[in-house]
């Protein structure tokens, strides 16, 4: 005991050192996916979040856009709390069979026009879990989806360039 207390004085911290985000580069990711919702909508884009069954990586990386690492909010993303406020649903996970109704039923609360991205590899097709007897086995199977965004979990700047296409083939689709 003595011994773990003299070694936790005497190093450091065990853990990685994080890794050094682009900051100019999100922003100006942020500032265009601001820019295009403002253009497409006339106001900043919301997003509703929807865990359909993650393991919650895809929830972290979530988070770490608003976290004040990359305070992303200050472009006007803005996740609601309410799929009757949003525009984007932002699904991640297999879509466990306990949370097939639930998708649903936000699917449905949510006004139209409305889009639906899915997050993560096990959005797309149930991932690690597609075998299993408790998922779906991906948003699609559920509800229609209008863009997948890859990744176990997809980065910050892989989450922005995600909604940036989205609005852009969506532009492109309904003019
Ligand atoms: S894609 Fe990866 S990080 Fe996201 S929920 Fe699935 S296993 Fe977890």
């Amino acid at each position: 005991m003595r011994r773990t207390i003299f070694e936790s004085l005497t190093h450091g911290p065990l853990t990685e050192t994080p890794p050094v985000p682009d900051d100019a580069a999100l922003a100006e990711l942020a500032a265009a996916l601001d820019r295009k919702a403002r253009r497409r909508l006339g106001r900043s884009l919301a997003i509703r979040q929807v865990d359909a069954g993650s393991c919650n990586g895809c929830e972290l990386e979530i988070h770490a856009i608003n976290n004040a690492f990359y305070d992303l909010e200050r472009f006007g993303l803005r996740f609601v709390a309410s799929p009757r406020h949003a525009d984007v649903l932002l699904v991640t996970g297999p879509v466990s069979k306990n949370m097939r109704q639930a998708l649903e039923r936000t699917y449905t609360a949510t006004p139209d026009p409305k889009w639906v991205v899915a997050l993560g590899d096990c959005a797309l097709d149930g991932g690690i879990f597609r075998d299993s007897y408790a998922v779906t086995g991906g948003v699609s199977a559920v509800v229609p989806v209008d863009l997948h965004i890859r990744g176990c979990p997809p980065a910050p700047a892989e989450i922005l360039k995600g909604l940036i296409a989205l609005l852009d083939t969506q532009t492109t689709a309904r003019r």
